[in-house]
């Protein structure tokens, strides 16, 4: 068998791993074989492509590889659950900078491709632009979620959509001069810096509700750019790796938009997008009921229904087991309980759904936004474990506020409702939820864990 013949197969066995693994991805409890095995085929098509005749620089690629490993494998094992969106925002930004650095290596080797078919140009140029933004953006969405730079919308006004477009066409053009014979390095580096000031451009003014749809979207743009480059290298690893993680970043980004009732392209004009974390409307000299956790267990104990409003804060709190062992506790009961589950709680989709199933929390009691809204106005007690933007009727009501139109959580339709938060802060979004002045809430302070298995210890006594 030619070594060619080898390194198809080899390719074909790594996308049938890709597909086959990408399909674990549907469900939480075979999500980590399922990442596992598309991890595999990854390994093997890196393999069939060092394979490839004339690859050279082994000490080089081997160094690559090194620090590859030595920046990825203690930063994926150390990460926290909580940091895990910056963290792929990183890393998927990586993968689109890599794109454009090959695309200015074929740039230099071929000397502003000279003889090289049109398509192998368009598609490579494609990609410098691409991955550029797509690498600035990134960065620039790993520092909003980090909170190293700040998550409200930095913005230059009615001026930005102008300068946006300026950026895009200047980015284009350079690409055009190229194609037409221009081979000074200056070009590409025009074009790259171009692309690179427009993805930073994109992504600061968008604020921080918003920020889940522009995740998902720089993700789709990656593997675009991935796709491209394969084209223009002609390696169909690369072609079907990259659509792989373009179409799935589009459809998660539709569903994203969708559950946000946002357009895709208002978010990138900069249309939409609250203020980050850290702001917060006034609250005037409104009051808040506090509750204790004797008296929310005994709430709970003597109810018909009870909902679990998880988000982000159950996950700083690392709550979920203490949660699941209060919720067991109130079902020995009799009573009902169900999880509410918000498309964008958290801090990344499917969020909560992975903090519950690693609870072993049963799969048949999470119910998603649209099926579980219906159940609030006959339950007894709604109980918000750090959830906050996601319960927020201002969406329903203020037009005003930043995350207007959002569908929510309908937790105020339901008898009464008990919040677990440490004080006063506002959410992702930096607004305050008038949930918590409603005359029917009370407000347990504290940590989310701590509180839990306070009213836990409470349910026991009973
Ligand atoms: P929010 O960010 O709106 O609110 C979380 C709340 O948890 C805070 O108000 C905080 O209040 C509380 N909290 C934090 N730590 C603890 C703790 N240890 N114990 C108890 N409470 C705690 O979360 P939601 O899940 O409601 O909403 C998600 C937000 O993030 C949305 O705006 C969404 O658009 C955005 N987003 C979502 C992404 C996704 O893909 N899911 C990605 C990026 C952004 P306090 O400090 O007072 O305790």
């Amino acid at each position: 068998m030619s070594r060619d013949v080898v390194i198809q197969l080899l390719y074909i066995v790594a996308f049938a791993l890709f597909i086959y693994g990408l399909m674990g991805l549907t469900g939480p409890r075979t999500a980590v074989r399922g990442n596992w095995i598309a991890a595999a085929g990854m390994g093997v098509a890196v393999v069939a492509t060092l394979l490839t005749p004339g690859m050279g620089n082994w000490w080089l690629i081997l160094l690559g590889v090194a620090i590859g490993t030595a920046v990825g494998v203690p930063s994926a094992k150390q990460v926290k659950m909580t940091a895990m969106p910056q963290m792929v925002a990183l890393f998927n930004g990586v993968g689109g900078g890599a794109v454009a650095l090959i695309a200015w290596v074929e740039f230099r080797e071929s000397h502003g491709f000279d003889g090289s078919p049109a398509h192998v140009a368009v598609a490579s140029l494609f990609s410098a632009i691409v991955g550029s933004i797509s690498f600035w953006g990134s960065l620039v969405a790993y520092g909003k979620l980090q909170e190293v730079i700040t998550g409200r919308p930095v913005g230059i006004g009615r001026l930005q959509q102008p300068l946006n477009l300026v950026l895009l066409l200047a980015s284009i053009a350079f690409a055009v001069v190229i194609i037409g014979g221009g081979d000074a390095q200056l070009l590409i580096i025009g074009l790259l810096v171009a692309s690179a000031v427009l993805g930073v451009m994109v992504v600061l003014p968008i604020g921080g509700a918003d920020m889940p749809v522009v995740i998902s979207l720089l993700n789709a743009l990656t593997g675009l750019s991935a796709a491209a480059m394969g084209l223009a290298l002609d390696n169909t690893a690369l072609i079907v790796a990259g659509m792989i993680v373009g179409a799935s970043g589009t459809i998660l980004t539709n569903l994203m938009a969708k559950a946000m009732n946002r357009s895709i392209p208002a978010i990138v004009a900069g249309g939409f997008g609250g203020g980050g974390s850290g702001t917060t409307q006034a609250t005037g000299d409104q009051t808040v009921r506090r509750t204790s956790a004797s008296d929310a267990a005994i709430q709970m104990a003597f109810a018909n229904q009870v909902i679990i409003v998880p988000g982000y804060g159950m996950a700083v709190a690392q709550a979920q087991h203490a949660v699941r062992e209060m919720a067991e506790l109130l079902e020995s009961r009799g009573v009902s309980v169900y999880y509410a589950i918000h498309p964008v709680a958290g801090r990344m989709p499917g969020h909560m759904n992975v903090l519950l199933a690693e609870a072993d929390v049963p799969y048949e009691r999470l119910k998603e936004m649209d099926d579980i809204n219906r159940e609030f106005a006959r339950t007894d007690v709604a109980m918000v474990i750090g959830a906050n933007d996601v319960t927020n009727p201002a969406a329903r009501t203020d037009q005003d506020s930043p995350i207007y139109g959002m569908p929510i959580l309908n937790v105020d339709e339901s008898r009464s409702v008990i919040v677990l938060k440490r004080g006063m802060a506002p959410g992702f979004a930096g607004v305050d939820n008038a949930l918590y002045f409603d005359p029917k809430t009370t407000m347990l302070f504290g940590d989310a864990k701590a509180s839990v298995a306070d009213v836990t210890e409470e349910l026991k006594a009973l």
